[in-house]
């Protein structure tokens, strides 16, 4: 029975280790493999809310044990980006964590994700030179480089992202594909407020008012959706349609806001097949990213 006043003196509290270095994460991985557990593991960067949390119960839906890495990723931050300001808190992180049933954190320090001289990149071509990729340089070959290292350190059976970096999955699903590393790559859904905000760790810059004005994102994005729905052969005006909604909403840039095959990210004219919606849009100083699913109606 678990006990709701459990704190960490109490024996009857779970353990939750935190790992802080690649040979102890390996030991863990190959002790819970010889016990034939399989694993799974939830790269974040930390300041976890129910969005991430839902992904380590993905994880438990899927696997023996749960790793969860949090680890502010230098790389991935585009220069004059908020890699200082990023939200950090390692002690609220476990205790989320440990509600949620996970089995371990992995939380590296710089040094050892990034040795003196490391000098490899891992780059996927394509799907990375649209929407986000080209206002953030350098942000995919980051997100690229430190999820291959996650996964190559842990081997994990699965590795579990969330669909809110909707461009970030695809990169991470092809990539996997492309350099055979052997782990199921599983999306899960964006889990959002009860007003329909995506949750996000950045969603703690927002003001009271700025957060009111944020929800013109997915308003938006289901009334395009809707129209694409009624009139499948102009994609292009329901989508600037939307833009210029979140533009008079108060946004100060709209960085996109785009119609694409939901699996290559290929440009779209028509609704034929499965598609997403992506937006990307600046409020003050936080860059705000959503997306939903658009799919051809059944004739
Ligand atoms: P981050 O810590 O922002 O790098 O996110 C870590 C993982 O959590 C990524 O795979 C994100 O896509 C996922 N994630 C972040 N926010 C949400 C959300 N609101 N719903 C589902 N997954 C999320």
């Amino acid at each position: 029975m678990t006990n709701p006043t459990a704190n960490e003196d109490d024996p009857l509290f779970r353990h939750l280790p935190t790992i802080r270095s690649v040979a102890e994460l390996r030991a863990q991985v190959k002790d819970w493999r010889a016990q034939g557990l399989r694993v799974a593991l939830v790269p974040t960067m930390g300041a976890l809310h129910e969005g991430h949390l839902s992904l380590v119960q993905l994880g438990l839906e899927n696997a023996d044990r749960v790793v969860t890495s949090v680890f502010v990723n230098p790389t991935q931050f585009a220069p004059g980006e908020d890699f200082e300001q990023y939200p950090r808190n390692e002690k609220k992180d476990l205790a989320l964590l440990r509600e949620a049933g996970a089995h371990a954190l992995y939380a590296p320090p710089v040094a050892e994700m990034y040795p003196d001289g490391a000098s490899t990149t891992v780059h996927v071509d394509g799907l990375t030179d649209c929407l986000c990729g080209p206002v953030r340089p350098g942000h995919f070959d980051g997100v690229a480089t430190i999820v291959t290292k996650l996964l190559l350190q842990g081997l994990p059976d699965v590795a579990i992202f969330g669909e809110k970096d909707y461009q970030q999955l695809q990169v991470i699903r092809r990539l996997v594909r492309d350099l055979d590393i052997p782990v199921d790559v599983l999306g899960g859904p964006i889990v959002r407020d009860r007003h329909g905000l995506a949750l996000s760790s950045r969603n703690a810059y927002l003001s009271a008012e700025e957060r009111e004005t944020a929800l013109v994102l997915i308003s938006t994005l289901r009334a395009i959706a809707d129209k694409c729905i009624r009139d499948r052969n102009h994609l292009d005006e329901h989508r600037a349609w939307g833009e210029a909604e979140i533009r008079m909403a108060g946004f100060d840039r709209v960085d996109y806001l785009d119609i694409r095959d939901a699996e290559t990210l290929a440009a779209m004219d028509y609704l034929d097949r499965p598609a997403r919606i992506l937006v990307a849009a600046r409020l003050g100083k936080t860059r705000l990213i959503d997306n939903i699913p658009l799919d051809p109606p059944a004739r």
